[in-house]
């Protein structure tokens, strides 16, 4: 069986088998051998790694991840691919096909079993509609991390590789940077797929840092903290926060923190840095009587 990452084969597998694409499942196939081959370069596969691949499809990255990798797990949530990805991948023995939601499964326990609880490489041209779910679900479930490897929709990796006090600096720049280094290895033009998204994409590799960039002391304030300061962008920051639900910090307390911290009672958000917000969060939980 030939590969499949070209027009001419994809269009032949989806015709043999009659598949209908499924908007609700962001099914967009990558039909470009070279990006393929950037995707591949990027997450530093080796024959020593255990990949897991989110949304396989019909397989066209799969038989990359398997001739470069030594084992590789790929979770499709579509059943009517599954008899697919038996064929396409028929000649591979060192893959596992598992019908599967992605945010339903135990990492930790797939990384135990599978992988005898060492660092897992993630490689994925993810679902664009859950792209932010699956990202932190990676990053806060147990399972041991090697580095994070996907395509996504160009201004989500805009977000994610964001530095303080530029438009797309937010909460999703501080959650990844928090737990990794992003760095775009590559853009991708929407007719790289079948069928085209409307956005174009990148190729991000997030490699998983092995420690917060200062100790924090309250991991879940921290980012309540973050979520609250952005929630009204164009509030100061101390004003953010005593409006933000469900944190005990008036306006005072916030401005005693800033202070204490030697920043403007009148910044915004987007300034702070990530070393500043764990600063932050940390003098506020020193502060806070609950
Ligand atoms: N990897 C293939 C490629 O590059 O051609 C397909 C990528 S397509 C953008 C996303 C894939 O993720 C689809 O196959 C879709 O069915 C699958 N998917 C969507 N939601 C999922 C979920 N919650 N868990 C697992 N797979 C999912």
């Amino acid at each position: 069986m030939a590969t499949l990452g070209t027009p001419q084969h994809t269009i032949a597998i989806l015709q043999k088998y009659n598949f209908r694409f499924q908007k609700k499942f962001g099914q967009n196939f990558l039909i470009d051998s070279r990006i393929l081959d950037k995707i591949i370069k990027a997450a530093g596969i080796t024959q020593e790694d255990f990949v897991l691949e989110i949304g396989p499809g019909i397989g066209t990255m799969t038989q990359y991840l398997c001739e470069n990798a030594r084992a590789v797990a790929a979770v499709e949530i579509d059943r009517n691919l599954i008899p697919i990805l038996e064929e396409t991948l028929g000649m591979y023995p060192n893959v596992e096909i598992i019908h599967q939601d992605i945010l339903k499964m135990d990492l930790a326990q797939l990384a135990r079993e599978k992988n005898c609880n060492a660092p897992i490489k993630v490689v994925a041209n993810l679902p664009y509609y859950i792209t932010t779910p699956i990202i932190m679900g990676l990053f806060e479930s147990r399972m041991p991390l090697d580095g994070i490897t996907v395509m996504v929709q160009k201004e989500v990796a805009d977000r994610m590789q964001a530095s303080p006090g530029t438009k797309d600096y937010g909460a999703l720049s501080l959650a990844v940077q928090y737990y990794s280094y992003p760095k775009i290895t590559a853009h991708v033009p929407p007719n790289s797929f079948i069928p085209r998204p409307k956005v174009g994409s990148c190729v991000i590799h997030l490699s998983k840092r092995q420690e917060p960039p200062l100790p924090v002391s309250d991991e879940k304030l921290l980012f309540a903290i973050i979520r609250a300061s952005f929630q009204q962008r164009r509030k100061t920051l101390a004003n953010g926060l005593q409006n933000a639900p469900g944190l005990p910090i008036g306006k005072e307390l916030a401005m005693q923190a800033l202070e204490s911290l030697g920043l403007s009672p009148s910044i915004r958000g987007e300034a702070l840095s990530l070393e500043q917000f764990i600063q932050l969060s940390n003098a506020l939980k020193g502060m806070l009587v609950y």
